[in-house]
């Protein structure tokens, strides 16, 4: 029995594009916005942001489908009066902490999240966190934990990096070697559970995900946890848990059918999968896949896409877009690459592709109006001067917030990409 042998992938020889890299302002969410996909996630959390009113607004601005639902994060806010001492800045925290555990004793994990203000005061959030776990963490109590979601330290998709890194050293190591599979990233729970059905299939059985739906599931590591990434985003995570012994799997990131098969494939290769298992488990989702994406070809074949750095997705995107969709890249903009975690999505590039990583805001707006693409993806911050300018947009935001990875979300994530152009279609008819 032969094993599996996915469609290209990280290691097979490849001429990748080269990069650009542009320092220069920046047009970019902060980090406090992952806030909205993790509370989400793991159901016994708390993240209080430890801000000003500018971070507040943010989150509820961003969360605003939150109104109805109790909420799962808030804002403890820094006064101007705040700034005179921190003594008092660490009394009122523990103060907010002590009623926020009282009222809401289903909390099990609290993150204290760092903001600009937290940060250019100095507030030491790894020694409240610290503080704070010593005097709730007793006897299964609530953990503490702190991370960053300033905008001076983070973009948008970082403050999941940082979130999740802060989480691996809760994790129970275990010196087994036995082989076990960890998916690393945030995904809806609907696409958590499609997978763990499609690895069932294909007799993988012992498979965690992290973060897990609650922190009492966290998984263990150890020498013999090899993990996938779901979102390109985990540098930081990745590292901290190869620290544990862990071993990344390097594919490309599971959007669309080809993404998906070769992510999976990376899994049935290393757990020695055959072909025919691997086939039998993928036939029938890979084939809906496809076909939900062809319904989405008309609008976007040959179409011209732009891409400004937001969510660190783009280089997967533009793989997907250009050949399962037939889309010609302007450009491929992205916050930052890492590439032993992309090469595999960017050596499947037109090796002539423009991906540029960082911003230089005012040169790249520029090029876009040279390039006159079809569409432009960037942040919300620049979609509505691009649309007053006669450009159709798509807000990135929306592509982190909106469940998109696997086989039954192909259809759905072309979708994103072909509405726009259908509206704005519409508008000028
Ligand atoms: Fe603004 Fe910084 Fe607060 Fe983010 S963390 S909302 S960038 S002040």
């Amino acid at each position: 029995m032969s094993p599996v042998i996915p469609i290209r992938s990280a290691t097979s020889e490849a001429c990748a594009p080269d990069i650009t890299t542009e320092r220069g302002q920046r047009e970019v969410f902060c980090g406090l916005t992952g806030i909205i996909w993790l509370h989400r996630k793991i159901q016994d959390a708390f993240f209080l942001v430890v801000g000003s009113r500018t971070c507040a607004h943010l989150i509820q601005s961003a969360a605003g489908v939150m109104i109805f639902a109790e909420p799962r994060f808030g804002t403890a806010i820094i006064d101007e009066r705040d700034l005179a001492g921190l003594a008092d800045c660490n009394e009122e925290l523990d103060k907010i902490v002590a009623d926020l555990l009282e009222r809401r004793p289903d909390i099990k994990l609290l993150f204290l999240v760092g903001s600009c203000p937290s940060e250019v005061i100095k507030l030491d959030l790894s020694r409240a966190a610290y503080r704070l776990s010593t005097q709730y963490g007793q006897n299964g109590g609530v953990k503490v934990l702190n991370y960053s979601g300033s905008g001076i330290e983070t973009t948008f998709t970082q403050g999941e990096d940082a979130c999740l890194a802060a989480l691996v050293p809760t994790l129970k190591s275990t010196e087994t070697e036995q082989k076990k599979l960890l998916v690393v990233g945030t995904l809806a729970d609907v696409v958590e559970d499609q997978f763990r059905s499609l690895f069932g299939k294909m007799g993988l059985t012992d498979v965690d995900f992290f973060p897990p739906r609650r922190s009492t599931q966290l998984p263990t590591v150890g020498p013999g946890t090899v993990f996938l990434l779901a979102q390109p985003f985990l540098a930081d995570t990745a590292r901290a848990l190869e620290n544990l012994g862990a071993k990344h799997l390097p594919a490309p990131f599971p959007l669309g059918a080809q993404g998906t098969t070769a992510w999976l494939a990376e899994a049935a290769r290393a757990f020695g999968v055959t072909n025919e298992v691997f086939e039998a488990a993928i036939d029938a989702p890979r084939k809906r896949a496809v076909q939900a994406i062809s319904k989405h070809r008309p609008e976007l074949q040959d179409k011209k896409i732009f891409f400004f750095p937001d969510s660190q997705l783009e280089i997967p995107l533009a793989r997907f877009l250009h050949h399962e969709l037939g889309m010609h890249l302007a450009e491929v903009g992205t916050p930052y690459v890492h590439r032993k975690h992309l090469d595999a999505d960017l050596n499947q590039l037109p090796a002539n592709t423009r991906v540029v990583e960082g911003q230089d805001v005012e040169m790249q707006l520029d090029r876009c109006r040279a390039a006159n693409p079809d569409l432009v993806v960037c942040g919300l911050g620049l979609a509505n001067p691009l649309e007053a300018e006669g450009f159709t947009t798509k807000w990135a935001i929306e592509l982190v917030f909106t469940p998109i990875q696997g086989y039954e979300q192909a259809g759905d994530l072309a979708g994103l990409f072909s509405r726009p152009l259908i509206r704005r279609l519409k508008l000028v008819a």
